[in-house]
């Protein structure tokens, strides 16, 4: 039977199946990852549709593991949450985007996401307000984005963290909306000031080829018009993610969506791009 080695690098054990001893290969290296700073972030555009302009972006973990190549951190975020290295990756994450964007633009944000893991642990608060004091960075321009599974533990604690947390004067967005079983019911818990539409909503808005009559909306599309209907009377932005697509674009427009993100913008970018995306898409 396989014994519990925490913190050990990869062992053969025999009779371990394949698949644990894949998770402890990765699991040690992305242990030492921490260590050897093999990460990075990227950043992608959130664009404003009311002032055409950019107004912040999202910082997005990368991986380059020497051994492994570029590694997406859909593979490498589960096994962090697990294992709790997402507590010390995540405060990196923190300290290195608000360094970073203490560079650019005062009007330029930028949002990073908080896994649960980083709400259940100690110095929460502490870490943020930390970052912030470090680079310079105004608590107004940062925003933490958070996920419906958050709010699914012991609520006390998370509505008292996510207070604190506004109270240092950054904002909260609630990342993946409409995916979880309950969504609507946080809305009137916490105040959070930013909706983000889940990229599968966005996926399925089909564009009426050019010069048909007008049909009636899609399913997608009416979940769309109701969650920025939402967000307008209870005065909370929406921002669609995963936006790919001009006609994409022209239709979350037309539904009074204020900010886009995705690829049809741009795609996320390493940190020094970031002037060079700014130059582009914000002219003087
Ligand atoms: P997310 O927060 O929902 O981030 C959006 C994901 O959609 C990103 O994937 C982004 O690259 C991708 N994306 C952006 N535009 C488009 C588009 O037009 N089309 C499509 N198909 N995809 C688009 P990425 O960078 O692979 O990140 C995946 C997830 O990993 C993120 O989903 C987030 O949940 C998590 N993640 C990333 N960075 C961090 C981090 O620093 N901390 C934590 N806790 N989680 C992170
Ligand atoms: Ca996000
Ligand atoms: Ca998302
Ligand atoms: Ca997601």
């Amino acid at each position: 039977k396989a014994k519990e080695e925490r913190g050990s690098a990869c062992v053969f054990v025999p009779g371990m199946d394949e698949h644990l001893q894949l998770r402890r290969g990765l699991e040690a290296d992305l242990r030492a990852a921490v260590q050897a700073r093999e990460f990075e972030l990227f950043y992608q555009p959130l664009f404003s549709l009311a002032r055409n302009r950019v107004t912040g972006f999202e910082a997005l973990l990368r991986w380059r593991s020497p051994r492994r190549g570029m590694v997406s951190p859909a593979e490498f975020i589960p096994l962090a949450e697990q294992t709790g290295l997402i507590v010390p990756i995540g405060e990196w994450v923190l300290r290195t985007a608000c360094a970073e964007a203490a560079g650019w633009p005062e009007e330029v944000k930028v949002a990073v996401n908080l896994s649960p893991v980083q709400f259940r642990s100690r110095g929460l608060v502490e870490t943020v307000r930390e970052a912030l004091q470090e680079s310079g960075l105004a608590p107004a321009r940062l925003e933490l984005e958070i996920t419906e599974t958050v709010l699914l533990q012991e609520t006390e604690t998370v509505m008292s963290l996510l207070t604190r947390l506004h109270e240092l004067g950054v904002s909260i967005a609630m990342d993946d909306f409409g995916t979880g079983y309950s969504s609507l019911s946080y809305l009137r818990r916490f105040p959070f000031d930013k909706i983000k539409i889940d990229q599968s909503f966005i996926r399925e808005l089909q564009a009426p080829p050019a010069g048909a009559p007008a049909e009636p909306p899609g399913c997608a599309a009416v979940i769309v018009r109701a969650i920025v209907g939402l967000g307008e009377s209870l005065g909370i932005q929406t921002i669609a993610e995963g936006v790919e697509t001009a006609a994409q674009l022209a239709q979350l427009r037309q539904e009074g969506c204020t900010e886009v993100q995705g690829y049809f913008i741009s795609p996320p970018r390493p940190a020094a791009e970031v002037g060079a995306l700014l130059a582009r898409l914000n002219p003087p």
